[in-house]
């Protein structure tokens, strides 16, 4: 099992459970912001993922080294908007080869598409591309900006859960 995926999602899993509300709150926002910019690159993109669906067919989703492709801000986003996805991603990383490249666990039935709506991606999925993306430079620049949003905020939130826990055992 990759541990290391796993542990990430756990982690995501967690701090999402153990949030204040207000701080909650915040990340929902933010993931409804990416989840837009995600709309708007699905749209701009199309000719580029025309190639990916007709042509490839998903070759990118093969024999992957998914660690090098999904992380813990991923997980927060598709839980914040798709909470029911849970035990499945968690069933699925048993199956990750930590050692070799492989298709990716997040193939329905091992042959695509991915189990994650166009719309709902991890970072990485959804700005990469083989060729230039003039078209699209914009909202790729977007959606990387609302990832790296999350991060921030996700730190900012466990830095205040830490200082609540603190103000209590004072
Ligand atoms: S990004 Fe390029 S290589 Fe990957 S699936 Fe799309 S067209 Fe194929
Ligand atoms: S998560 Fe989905 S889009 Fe990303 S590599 Fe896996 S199957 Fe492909």
């Amino acid at each position: 099992m990759g541990m290391g995926l796993v542990h990430e999602f756990r982690k995501a899993r967690r701090i999402r459970q153990s949030l204040h509300p207000e701080d909650g709150l915040a990340l929902s926002r933010i993931c409804k912001q990416i989840h837009d910019t995600e709309k708007a690159l699905n749209l701009a993109a199309r000719p580029y993922l025309n190639r990916c669906l007709h042509v490839c067919q998903g070759l990118c989703c093969r024999n992957v080294f998914l660690n090098e492709i999904i992380g813990f801000e991923d997980f927060v986003y598709i839980l914040s908007l798709m909470p029911d996805l849970d035990v499945e991603i968690e069933n699925r990383l048993k199956n990750l080869n930590r050692l070799y490249t492989a298709d990716c666990i997040f193939l329905k039935d091992s042959r695509g598409p991915c189990i994650f709506p166009a719309d709902i991606r991890p970072e990485v999925c959804i700005t990469s591309f083989c060729i230039e993306t003039p078209n699209a430079s914009r909202q790729i620049g977007a959606v990387k900006w609302g990832f790296q949003k999350l991060a921030w905020s996700v730190r900012l939130c466990r830095t205040r859960t830490l200082f609540r826990k603190i103000e209590l055992i004072r």
